[in-house]
């Protein structure tokens, strides 16, 4: 079920994304390569994401944010933690 809770910030495992071989997830990468190229941001293996984009991402799947939010973990490609992710 969905659960309303307060949105903290995205954050997509950019190499698992974009190893991710499902077409389920092609316009989250897609989407992703825009955004790293809008901010010259090329070189991290993590990419934050803008609350506002998620919410478009989620009209493209026909989904809400949250619904979104359940399938990008469903299929790992969320960090829920950068700095504990690059710690370990
Ligand atoms: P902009 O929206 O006018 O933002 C200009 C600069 O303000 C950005 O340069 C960034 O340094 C900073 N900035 C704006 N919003 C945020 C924020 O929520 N968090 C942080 N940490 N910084 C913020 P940058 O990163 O070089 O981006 C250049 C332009 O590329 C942005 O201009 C925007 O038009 C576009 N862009 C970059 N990332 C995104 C994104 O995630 N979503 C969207 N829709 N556009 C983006
Ligand atoms: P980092 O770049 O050394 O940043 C450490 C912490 O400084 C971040 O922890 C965040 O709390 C703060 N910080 C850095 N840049 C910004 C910024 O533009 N805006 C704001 N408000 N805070 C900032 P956080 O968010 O837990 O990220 C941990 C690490 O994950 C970052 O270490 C970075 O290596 C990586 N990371 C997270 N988001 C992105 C991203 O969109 N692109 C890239 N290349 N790396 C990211
Ligand atoms: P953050 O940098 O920690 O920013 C947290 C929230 O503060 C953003 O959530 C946004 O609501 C607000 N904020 C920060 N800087 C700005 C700004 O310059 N203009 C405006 N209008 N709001 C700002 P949001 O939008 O959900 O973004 C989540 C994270 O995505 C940001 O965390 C940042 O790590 C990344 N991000 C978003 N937009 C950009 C961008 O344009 N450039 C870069 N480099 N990172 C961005």
């Amino acid at each position: 079920g969905v659960r309303h809770e307060p949105t903290s910030k995205i954050v997509l495992d950019l190499e698992r994304l974009y190893d991710e071989a499902s077409e389920e997830l092609a316009y989250v990468a897609r989407y992703a390569r825009a955004i790293q190229q809008q901010r010259g941001d090329y070189n991290g293996r993590v990419l934050s994401i803008r609350a506002d984009d998620l919410r478009a991402l989620a009209i493209v799947y026909d989904s809400s944010p949250s619904g979104l939010i359940e399938r990008l973990t469903e299929h790992g490609v969320l960090v829920a933690d950068p700095r504990a992710f690059f710690a370990s």
